[in-house]
């Protein structure tokens, strides 16, 4: 069988969600006016997306994982080596890494989180980076490989003999309360029955001693005091969290004889793809922020297909808004989404490819992070029978030809419509 269909991916990060009451009930996706997305369900045949199994809680990790047919509970060793990958830092088998937030302290103890974000710090984190790899090279023999991302985003690689990732989180994952004092950040310590190993209790030490480095390289840095003189919170400490080894996977084209490319909005995706040995492709104007400019990311995708079999894209703004309940940030973030389809849609030949929309995870506005609902789905395009679904939204994907799927049904849905699948039997 011939095999020029053309896969496409594209999920709205974090776009499903629940019934809000400031919209009438409607969910985020219900409420936004999404012509594009719509036009897929009228002749698309849609679905409800479960990633990983019905009502679990996703990472965007483990749900790109399940989406390529990557079984998480059996390949997943934590975020942090994907993360720290995606970000430029080299991970190599038994290194043990972790994202990290630049984050505020209040400098009369150093402990106290006043803001895990830093006040959404987006410039000078490279100068911050910069003292830290100078200052902090080195803990006890252990390596220490720290970079910088988008935002107040950054990882760090510990490398050496005697680590493991059986251990804590620093970052106390909660920002004090208006009026509230904060609380103080978490000591990393050895994971429950894993007390009496070196590994863990030296890790954690390891940790600790560079939490508190951190402060005192960061705490007086020039680019903090000009921070503070404009009255904006100083990034004066770095809060590790989301631990993780690296892992084997099996690479992509091995596993699925295709040729792969990811179109990448956050490090995360970028760092999978990196592990899976798909091409990684930077679309110009992807903030991962939510000013993101999707259309570049669309031309991006368009160009991408022209010499690659596959494309998983991910547009990351929808589950920023979702984290913050901020209900109009999501709905004008879910029409972005709607935007970079209306462009793929005049662009791309669907004769000759099949796609689909979805997310990879619910994040609720009126939840404020991740939740296990089923994601609306949409498969549009070569191959797909239309059903009798006519919007795109929770309620409109749960009536269509797709019933309900886990993650690990879609690429086997999707290389079926693009011929590439081989027959199981004779
Ligand atoms: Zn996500
Ligand atoms: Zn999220």
């Amino acid at each position: 069988m011939a095999r020029n269909n053309k896969i496409l991916i594209l999920l709205g990060d974090g776009m499903g969600g629940r019934p809000v009451p400031e919209l009438d009930g409607l969910t985020v996706i219900e409420a936004a006016t999404t012509p594009a997305l719509d036009l897929l369900a009228r002749d698309g045949a849609c679905g409800m997306l479960s990633p990983i199994s019905l009502g679990v809680p996703p990472g965007s990790d483990t749900a790109h994982m399940a989406v390529l047919g990557y079984n998480p509970y059996e390949f997943y060793r934590g975020r942090g080596p994907f993360e720290a990958k995606g970000v430029g830092l080299d991970v190599n088998p038994g290194d043990v890494a972790f994202r990290c937030n630049f984050s505020t302290v209040d400098a009369t103890d150093g402990r106290t989180v006043l803001d895990r974000r830093a006040g959404r710090i987006n410039s000078g984190t490279d100068q911050l980076r910069q003292a830290i790899n100078e200052q902090i090279a080195e803990i006890d023999g252990v390596q220490i490989l720290f970079r910088e991302s988008v935002e107040h985003r950054c990882a760090l690689v510990l490398r050496g003999e005697g680590i493991n990732e059986f251990v804590t989180e620093v970052d106390p994952h909660s920002d004090p309360a208006p009026g509230e004092a904060g609380e103080p950040y978490h000591d990393c310590r050895p994971l429950p029955g894993h007390e009496e190993d070196p590994a863990a209790r030296f890790t954690a030490e390891v940790v600790n001693k560079f939490v508190r480095r951190c402060f005192e390289v960061l705490n007086d840095h020039e680019v903090n005091r000009q921070r503070v003189a404009e009255g904006k919170l100083p990034a004066n400490i770095a809060l590790p969290r989301g631990v993780g080894t690296a892992v084997h996977l099996e690479p992509f084209a091995t596993k699925y004889g295709l040729n792969g490319a990811m179109v990448v909005e956050v490090d995360l995706v970028r760092g999978l793809a990196m592990y899976l040995g798909m091409t990684v492709i930077n679309a110009p104007g992807a903030s991962g922020g939510r000013d993101t400019d999707e259309i570049s990311i669309a031309e991006t995708v368009e160009l991408a297909l022209t010499d690659h079999d596959f494309v998983l894209a991910n547009i990351k703004a929808p589950d920023l808004g979702g984290h913050d309940h901020d209900i109009e940030q999501k709905i004008g973030a879910v029409k972005k989404v709607d935007s970079a389809v209306a462009y793929l849609l005049d662009r791309l030949d669907f004769n000759s490819t099949v796609m689909m929309l979805a997310a990879d995870h619910c994040t609720p506005v009126t939840v404020g992070d991740h939740s296990g609902d089923p994601i609306p789905a949409v498969f549009y395009g070569h191959g797909v029978t239309p059903d009798q679904v006519q919007s795109y939204g929770e309620r409109a994907c749960a009536g269509g030809y797709m019933g309900h799927f886990i993650g690990a049904d879609v690429m086997n849905i999707l290389t079926n419509y693009s011929g590439s699948r081989e027959k199981f039997g004779a």
